[in-house]
């Protein structure tokens, strides 16, 4: 893990039902968790209320999208101002399932997290590259324009945790070796120092995604560059989960 407070967030996609979310938070409740870990889930946007009502505060909420302005005629779509009042302190945005199945591109992602920053939302930023994108050599290119595109759009990054999930490694089960993950994270730590600033490098936590596990997480937690997680499928185990958090080295 680098200097940041260790981060760990749980993406639990399109997934639960009132019930199995009742569960799942029953289980987070009464888990032990390190104190130095911010520790976050995001549940669907639906059972946000069931869970902000229900969840400990050691725990924060984040939703897994937001519209990309202010609220109004934009039928479907939830604002930062609604995610806000819902209760919500955190926003994923650039997930590479909104990337790549809805079509979601770089720029409208990087002025997402623009709006959702001005109106006090925390951004959890995911970039990652595709297999074909890394099998042709080009892991650094796709994620440092991905990047760019955030950096284009974001003045501040004091709210901003930077997720590294390869595509590949995305509930496949095929999880980025340590030294894969660390190469990516050290790679965007330098892109950070020389585009941004030092201090927004080292400030900055860059969290890994992609089929993180109980067993696979401390071995990973050890790299110098990985300052967290961000975790799906096993998200939705309470118990496991809390052994993620506890990975913090
Ligand atoms: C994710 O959705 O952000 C993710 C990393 O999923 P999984 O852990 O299931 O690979």
């Amino acid at each position: 893990a680098g200097t940041g407070k260790f981060f760990v967030g749980g993406n639990w996609k399109c997934n639960g039902t009132k019930d199995s979310i009742s569960k799942l938070v029953a289980d987070l409740n009464g888990g032990k968790m390190e104190s130095d870990v911010d520790v976050v889930v995001a549940p669907p946007f639906v059972y946000i209320d069931q869970v902000k009502n229900s969840l400990t505060d050691r725990i924060e909420i984040s939703a897994q999208n937001c519209w990309v302005g202010k609220g109004g005629a934009f039928t479907g779509e939830i604002s930062a101002e609604q995610l806000i009042d819902m209760g919500c302190q955190w926003v994923i945005l650039g997930h590479s399932e909104r990337r790549h199945i809805i079509g979601e591109a770089d720029k409208f992602i990087g002025k997402k997290a623009a709006y959702a920053l001005s109106q006090n939302l925390k951004v959890i930023a995911c970039i990652g590259e595709k297999l074909e994108e890394r099998e042709a050599g080009k892991t650094f290119d796709v994620c440092f324009q991905q990047m760019k595109a955030f950096a284009d759009s974001i003045t501040s990054w004091e709210d901003v945790v930077i997720a590294y999930e390869p595509v590949w490694a995305i509930g496949t089960g095929k999880v980025a070796t340590p030294e894969q993950a660390q190469e990516v994270h050290g790679a965007v730590r330098d892109w950070l120092k020389k585009n941004i600033s030092e201090e927004v490098a080292s400030s900055t936590r860059i969290i890994y995604g992609g089929s993180v596990n109980g067993s696979n997480c401390s071995e990973l937690a050890k790299q110098e560059d990985i300052d967290g997680f961000l975790v799906g499928g096993a998200s939705l185990k309470g118990p496991e989960f809390g052994t993620i958090v506890n990975s913090v080295t």
